[in-house]
């Protein structure tokens, strides 16, 4: 979409759900949307944009700690680095400068609390919101290690409260979408609102101008109505009904490649796992008559129960018993727990 496929369809006459290249800049990049953001006054972490070595050095030196570093630019979730230190935060930037001199930085505020997504689908007249997600970054158990592309996600998250849900999309989300049309590029499409509620409130982390994977996985299972009716309604500016189911909690347990996010091993057998276990491939391939692993996230693996206590318990004796080789969380959806058994 940030190379315009959308622009692409449009012009040819053909019907297309998301947004034009321009739009697409809202996660294309973190420099525009940052400067929208401000622009708007819509909260976000406070942040500055700089385009050289020297510029970046004058920043971390006198700013606070830790610090978030963001490449500008699409980055499969590991564009981010967080520093501690100043030391740390300057070998990390000349590295990043002696790669490309002029690279575009974002140099933000340290944000803390627990973070969850809103899916919006935007139509012509229309935006319906999905159940929230929450997804988990981190490679390992306890939120620590690396930040990945996602190794794992849960919605709905029943725990954050439904006046926190309409606070952020009143205040994160509806704004964004009015500001986009005051630019003249309306957004179209599916928004993907990362969100971190913060002791101000809730804040944005970042736009995705699609479906957030791995939470896709566990939102879109739960829809009741039918998906291509409800876009085709949206793109048409008609009403649409869309519904969702309310019994289940979706538990969706990212299987790596060892090695990833770093230097992910392939070619590894998939296991086999339960009927009532739904899978997503993502980076495999098939090798005679098998799928192997060729890549780093290598599939989710999706189950619903009517609490998080059974879903984990049933999903991970599921995984466990297999002894694959693949690497995964053992706490996804901890945060969820440990509100259930409160
Ligand atoms: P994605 O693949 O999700 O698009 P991305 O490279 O665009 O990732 P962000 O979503 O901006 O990166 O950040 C990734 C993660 O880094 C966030 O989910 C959050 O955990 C952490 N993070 C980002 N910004 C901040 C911040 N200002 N304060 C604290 N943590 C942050």
């Amino acid at each position: 979409m940030t190379d315009g496929i959308v622009d692409a369809f449009q012009a040819a006459g053909l019907p297309i759900f998301g947004p034009t290249k321009s739009a697409a800049q809202l996660e294309g990049s973190k420099a525009f949307t940052k400067a929208l953001l401000q622009k708007y006054d819509i909260p976000t972490a406070d942040s500055v944009t700089v385009t050289n070595l020297n510029e970046a050095k004058q920043v971390l030196n006198t700013h606070a700690y830790p610090v978030v570093v963001k490449l500008d630019g699409l980055a499969l979730g590991k564009g981010v680095s967080i520093y501690e230190h100043p030391e740390t935060a300057l070998a990390g930037i000349e590295n990043i400068y002696e790669q490309d001199s002029q690279a575009p930085l974002v140099i933000e505020e340290f944000m803390q609390g627990p973070e969850f997504s809103i899916f919006s689908f935007v139509g012509k007249e229309q935006v319906v919101h999905a159940p929230i997600a929450q997804d988990h970054k981190r490679l390992l158990d306890g939120d620590r290690g690396p930040n990945t592309g996602g190794m794992g996600a849960y919605s709905p998250v029943r725990w954050i409260g439904e006046d926190v849900v309409q606070t952020a999309i009143t205040s994160l989300v509806e704004p964004v979408l009015a500001a986009m049309r005051a630019e003249g590029t309306p957004f179209e499409g599916i928004l993907y609102t990362g969100v971190m509620l913060t002791e101000a409130g809730p804040k944005v982390i970042e736009y995705n101008v699609r479906f957030g994977d791995p939470e896709a996985q566990v939102v879109l299972p739960q829809l009741t109505s039918d998906l291509y009716t409800n876009i085709m309604e949206l793109l048409a500016g008609k009403p649409t009904n869309m519904t969702w189911q309310d019994t289940d909690v979706y538990l969706g347990v990212t299987l790596a490649a060892p090695g990833y996010p770093v230097n992910p091993e392939k070619g590894l057998p998939l296991p086999a796992l339960p009927n009532d276990v739904q899978i997503d491939y993502a980076g495999v391939k098939q090798q005679t008559n098998q799928l192997v692993s060729n890549g780093g996230r290598v599939l989710t693996a999706v189950i619903h129960r009517p609490t998080m206590v059974t879903a984990q318990t049933d999903l991970y004796a599921a995984l466990d018993q297999t002894h694959t080789d693949l690497v995964y969380r053992h706490d996804i959806g901890h945060q969820a727990v440990v509100a259930e058994l409160a």
